[in-house]
């Protein structure tokens, strides 16, 4: 696979939209870097043949593919609902713990305690803010509402209340599910939905006992916007997640929050993601709204290393010429110069030698960055400078190099057991070559570790000669 010319990655969702046959084929080859899988839209079995197919395909195109496997989260959703069931407005309903089949009166909710987090006056949102309620009253069990804006209930739809902090575990049992699948099958990532604080994600590191999978925090509540910083450190990689944060906030604090959100992740090196409705009206048309063109050229222009594709892909009508779309917007961004501010913040030797190695590379004239990466940790680092050449990470660790695939910049590179600086050094030039980054008699930059084959260990810049 030649180095792309593209340095924002794209995630696309994998859905139904892409089962047919050669589909998933093409949408990989229109330039997808990390494939989403929805748990919370797939069963295990839908999910297992979706994985089994990326990664057939990813082999037969010769393309590096990192998985991100998105877990449920604690989300609220009202339960079955009869067929033709529509919300007047001013009208009243009750909100139940359980089990039922609602109506127009009562509607049964997926959160037992609901009852007990809010209080008149709050507002209730459903199916993504189309219907909104406000509590009237709250007892055991039971929540009473007024109808302010109505319409048609479909079953299973989504609930937020939004401003309220909500009595719910951050970590499901569909989660865990989700998760014990997705470590036995080999995900490369997960995502994290609903996260409130750090300490969120915390509890779903401790609960993959030890497997080690890179999260990424989804940020979709207004409690994770309180604490960004900590989630931010915390977290190996974040998502914009605005489908959602619209919702438990309003849709015009989105923008604002992206561009905190880019700033806290570009700040500390975390790869950042912007999701949801950047292509939108692709679902059911071949081209782009002019709009949709402007939201992608600006999550590029404000420094995100990856930009979403969600129902486009997933179940959309287009979902080949949505990725191209995609990437030809990326491109033309691209072009147009980089205009996020490079963080020169530094901390720690990793980020000190990966800024060294920038400066170097652009001062020497050198045609590409060559980093030799155990962890992934060194590549982040030098991605995080924005350097203008491409970023090669040399690593022996599978998971580490489809890892690599959401991070600006970077083209992961497998290699063999990286175990002399000699043989390292060998290795990052046959495999800069071979990804046609350089020409013999180009100079490169090698960033790497002495204690080779040592993840934290960066400590070397050397000045090669292909
Ligand atoms: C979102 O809410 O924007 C999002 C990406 O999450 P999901 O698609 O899982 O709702």
């Amino acid at each position: 696979m030649p180095v792309s010319a593209r340095r924002t990655k794209i995630v696309a969702t994998i859905g139904p939209a892409c089962d047919a046959p050669g589909v998933l084929e093409r949408v990989l080859a229109a330039g997808v870097d990390v494939a989403r899988l929805s748990a919370a839209h797939a069963g295990l079995p839908e999910l297992r043949s979706r994985l089994r197919a990326l990664r057939s395909a990813a082999s037969a195109l010769s393309r590096t593919v990192g998985v991100m496997l998105d877990l449920p989260g604690p989300k609220l959703r009202v339960g079955e609902v009869a067929a033709g069931t529509v919300l007047a407005e001013g009208a009243s309903i009750r909100l139940l713990s359980g089990d039922c089949v609602g109506d127009a009166e009562r509607v049964c909710v997926t959160h037992e305690a609901l009852w007990s987090d809010v209080a008149s006056g709050d507002r209730i949102l459903i199916d993504d803010g189309r219907l909104e309620l406000e509590v009237s009253s709250a007892t055991e069990g039971e929540v009473g509402c007024l109808v302010r804006r109505g319409g048609p209930l479909l079953p299973h739809k989504g609930l937020n209340v939004p401003g309220i902090t909500l009595s719910v575990d951050s970590v499901t049992p569909a989660d865990l599910e989700a998760l014990a699948w997705g470590i036995e099958d080999g995900v490369d990532m997960v995502a994290q939905s609903f996260v409130r604080s750090a300490a969120d994600i915390v509890t779903l590191r401790d609960a993959m006992a030890g497997a080690g999978l890179p999260i990424v925090a989804k940020i979709e509540k207004h409690e994770a916007l309180d604490d960004l910083d900590a989630i931010v450190s915390a977290a190996d990689a974040v998502m914009v997640a605005r489908g959602d944060l619209a919702v438990e906030t309003s849709p015009e604090q989105v923008p604002p929050a992206q561009r905190a959100i880019i700033g806290a992740c570009r700040s500390r090196g975390r790869p950042v993601v912007v999701a949801t409705q950047m292509l939108g009206s692709m679902t059911a048309s071949p081209r782009p709204t002019r709009a949709e063109a402007s939201d992608v050229a600006t999550a590029v222009f404000e420094g995100a290393d990856a930009v979403m594709l969600a129902e486009e892909t997933a179940v959309g009508a287009y979902p080949v010429e949505s990725v191209e779309t995609m990437d030809r917007i990326c491109r033309a961004a691209e072009s147009a110069g980089q205009s996020a501010p490079v963080s020169r913040e530094t901390t720690g030797p990793t980020a000190s030698v990966a800024a060294a190695a920038c400066d170097l590379a652009s001062d020497i004239g050198a045609a590409a960055m060559v980093v030799a990466t155990q962890s992934g940790a060194t590549a982040r680092a030098v991605a995080r400078c924005r350097p203008s050449v491409p970023i090669l990470a040399v690593t022996p660790v599978a998971t580490v190099a489809r890892a690599l695939t959401l991070v600006w910049g970077v083209t992961p590179c497998l290699v063999g057991p990286l175990e002399s600086i000699e043989s390292m050094t060998r290795s990052a030039l046959a495999a800069s070559l071979s990804l046609e980054a350089v020409r013999v008699g180009d100079k490169v930059v090698l960033t790497a570790g002495t204690s080779v084959g040592v993840a934290g260990s960066t400590d070397l810049i050397r000045v090669l000669t292909v």
